[in-house]
């Protein structure tokens, strides 16, 4: 793989500062188009996915990461350990 984006590395080092309350769920989400069966009876959700909460300057940011992030993530993670 490249070298990390300058995403990546911001969210690096929040993820090694943050280790102790980090805001990790795998959950089954349902993106904004209403035509997808996401949104069809019963519902299709699309996952799961994990979602990172944060609180940054007062204010909730939520990301969703693939997959592929996530095992990325998860190794700066645990060489973090
Ligand atoms: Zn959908």
């Amino acid at each position: 793989m490249g070298d990390p984006t300058e995403e990546e590395i911001v969210a690096q080092r929040l993820l090694v500062a943050r280790l102790g309350r980090l805001g990790l769920v795998r959950r089954y989400t349902r993106w904004g188009n209403h035509n997808c069966h996401c949104y069809s009876e019963p519902p299709e959700l699309h996952g799961p996915y994990t979602h990172w909460t944060r609180t940054e300057a007062n204010k909730t940011v939520s990301r969703i990461w693939s997959d592929e992030q996530l095992s990325r993530y998860q190794s700066w993670l645990d060489n973090a350990r």
